[in-house]
């Protein structure tokens, strides 16, 4: 028996794992560098709208191995650990049947580890 004979919404809670994670790469990369929210992702090294096979989480990662469609330059793993640590941790939190406050506190465990590194490197001396 699959996982997903066991319960078909858990396609979607996957799914939305992963987006989440993409979301909160955005926050990581905006938020320290005082960039707005709203607007389309763009590459951060040469600017250009992704489109939306750029934006699949994990997938696009993978498929462009780690580089930018356009210009290519290297994405940082950053991107695709936060994305799968969103869905590890959804996936834990699934198969332990954890209540929701529960989930809502390790994803915000997970993007705050992140978020930890990602005003690390948003810092000039770790340039
Ligand atoms: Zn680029």
């Amino acid at each position: 028996m699959s996982l997903t004979e066991l319960n078909p919404f858990l396609h979607f809670y996957l799914v939305l794992s992963a987006v989440l994670g993409s979301f909160m790469n955005m926050l990581v990369w905006r938020l320290p560098r005082k960039e707005s929210l709203g607007g389309r992702s763009h590459c951060f090294s040469c600017g250009h709208v992704l489109s939306v096979l750029d934006l699949i989480p994990i997938v696009s990662w993978l498929a462009l191995r780690g580089r930018c469609r356009y210009c290519g330059v290297k994405i940082p793993f950053r991107y695709l650990w936060l994305e799968l640590g969103m869905l590890i941790s959804w996936s834990l939190c699934w198969w332990l049947s954890t209540t929701l406050l529960q989930l809502i506190v390790s994803s915000a465990v997970v993007s705050i580890i992140f978020f930890g590194v990602g005003l690390w490197r948003a810092w000039p001396i770790a340039k």
